[in-house]
């Protein structure tokens, strides 16, 4: 599916560094003012745990 001008911004996990979809992901955060999006909730805990280590150093990727 295509994204009309690509006005929807798809966003990074920033746990595991999957793109997801702001208008249809049930899992998001408000960390320090900015809207944070997950793929799932274990990743939205996991952020929520330790948000200052991924902020700074970025996605892990995890195991698939
Ligand atoms: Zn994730």
């Amino acid at each position: 599916m295509k994204s009309p001008g690509g006005f929807i911004m798809e966003q990074i996990d920033p746990v595991c560094g999957m793109k997801v979809n702001p208008t249809t992901s049930k899992y998001k955060t408000i960390y320090k003012g900015k809207i944070y999006y997950f793929c799932s909730f274990a990743c939205l805990k996991e952020f929520e745990k330790n948000a200052e280590l991924y902020l700074r150093e970025g996605p892990r990727k995890m195991p698939t």
